[in-house]
This record gives structure tokens, sequence and C-alpha cells, in this order.
């Protein structure tokens, strides 16, 4: 079933005089339960797209439909609501907040549903298990922990909130290669259980343990190609 569709998707950042067209007509349906990398050179409209499906920005015209509801409709506070529920981030830069535990860090998302403190922490000692992290971390911060752990504990972060699509921009741009293939491990297992990912990144071997390559160029998807599992990192 669908759960996150782009119609006709145009998105123009006006700076002053100046006019990029960042996208140019993205046309998209991304069903549950698959798992997408987004590719394409530098400028072709990786992180736009990826702004227009996380709603984290409006398209300049065309329509997003989320579990086939039309959020281009809804009000701002409506949107932020969707986002909230429905959308986990992972970002390259992890995002953490490094005066917080890892405890802290990783329960902010339920924080404003009004969860109990006993019901967080459970919540969050499932996520970081399933993210493939330690107990033993929950107490540290952030920056005491390696950058693969750091993302480890930014995808437990992602997962806690139970969303329908995980979106991760090049989550594994700042990683050896040992901590990606943990990294990319924990996406794989996470998409099994069934939760809907997307992907933007310049690694091949990333791109090729998902099951679909987008390549963008220009604002538009120049082609969809067939990942070679051959050349997946794992
Ligand atoms: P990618 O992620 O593939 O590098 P982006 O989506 O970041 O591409 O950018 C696509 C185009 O839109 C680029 O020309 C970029 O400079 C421009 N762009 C992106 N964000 C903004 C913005 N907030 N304001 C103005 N131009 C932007
Ligand atoms: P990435 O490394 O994912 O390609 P970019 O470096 O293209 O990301 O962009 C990082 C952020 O800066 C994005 O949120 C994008 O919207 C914004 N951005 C990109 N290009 C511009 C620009 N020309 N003017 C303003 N903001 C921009």
């Amino acid at each position: 079933s669908e759960v996150i569709r782009l119609e006709n998707i145009w998105k123009i950042y006006r700076v002053g005089d100046v006019e990029t067209k960042a996208l140019r007509g993205v046309t998209l349906t991304v069903n549950r339960g698959d798992l997408v990398a987004i590719m394409g050179p530098s400028g072709s409209g990786k992180s736009t797209l990826l702004n227009m499906l996380g709603l984290l920005d409006k398209p300049t015209s065309g329509k997003i439909f989320i579990e086939g509801r039309d959020v281009t409709a809804l009000s701002s506070n409506e949107v932020a609501d969707v986002r909230n529920r429905k959308i986990g981030f992972v970002f390259q830069q992890f995002n953490l907040v490094n005066r917080l535990t890892v405890l802290e860090n990783i329960e902010l998302p339920l924080i404003p549903r009004g969860i109990p403190r006993a019901i967080r922490v459970r919540r969050v000692v499932e996520a970081l298990r399933m993210a493939g992290g330690d107990e033993s971390w929950l107490p540290k911060r952030p920056n005491q922990l390696s950058g693969g752990q750091q993302q480890r504990v930014a995808i437990a972060r992602a997962i806690v909130g139970e969303p329908e699509i995980i979106l991760a921009d090049e989550p594994t741009g700042n990683l050896d290669r040992a901590s990606a293939k943990l990294v990319m491990e924990t996406f794989i297992k996470l998409n099994n259980a069934g939760l809907t990912t997307i992907i933007v990144t310049h690694d091949p071997e990333i791109a090729n343990c998902t099951r679909k390559i987008l390549l963008l160029r220009d604002g538009v998807i120049k082609s969809v190609e067939d990942p070679n599992p051959e050349k997946c990192i794992l």
C-alpha cells in the first residue's frame, strides 16, 4: 500500500532576483516496506526532495499525499503533527544534543506526547536495541561515543516514536567503512521489520543494499535503477 506520493512537485527557491528550480516536476510513489536510495550529483535536488518527502518544507506547486491524505491542504500545525507521528529523520551530522545524555536524546520525540517516564525509558531501551546500540551508552553524552555509535543513537531517536517512514540524508557520510556497514545493517534490519526507508547517499555501496535507486538530475528523476546486491557494503 502507498505511504507517500508526490504529484508533480516543483520547488523553486527565490533569493533576491535569483531563482533556482531545485525540483522540476517530480512524481513518485513510495509503498509500505520500500527500501529506496536517492542518488545524484551535488545540486541535483536530493536534499530538497528529502525535505518534501519529510514535510520539512512546502513545495512551490504539486501535491504530497501521506497514506492517501493530501498534506499540502493542511495547516502548518497539522503538517507538523503528521510529520511527528509518521516520519523519523537521520542526518549526516547525527544532530544529537551533547548536553543531554543518550537516554535523554533518544526520548526527546516522546516528551511532547506526554508519555510517562517509565514507559519512555522502556521504549528508549527497545529503540536503542533495535538500532544496534548498547544499554551501557544510556548515561553517556553523545560525544563520548564513536561516530558509528552516535549514528545508531540517532537512529534510535528516529524510531522511538514508531514512525511509518525513516528518511536518512547521507547517514554514512561521516563514518568509516566499518561503521557505515553497521549503520546499513541497522537500516536493513529495521526495513525487514516493516519500516519504509528512504536513504539519500553518494555511496554506491550503500545504494546497492536497497531495492530501488532513484537517480536525480537537475531536479527530475532521470532514471530508476536496480541495485546490484553484490556491490552492497554488507
Ligand atoms: P543536493 O542535495 O542534490 O546537493 P539540493 O536540493 O541541496 O541538492 O539543491 C538543489 C538546488 O537548489 C541547488 O542549486 C541549490 O543551490 C539550491 N538550493 C537548495 N536549497 C536552497 C535554498 N534554501 N535557497 C536557495 N537555493 C537552494
Ligand atoms: P547535501 O550535502 O545534502 O547535498 P547541501 O549542502 O546541498 O546538502 O545543502 C544543505 C542545506 O543547505 C540544505 O538544507 C539546503 O536546502 C540548503 N542549501 C543548499 N543550497 C543552498 C543555497 N544556494 N542557498 C541557501 N541554502 C541552500
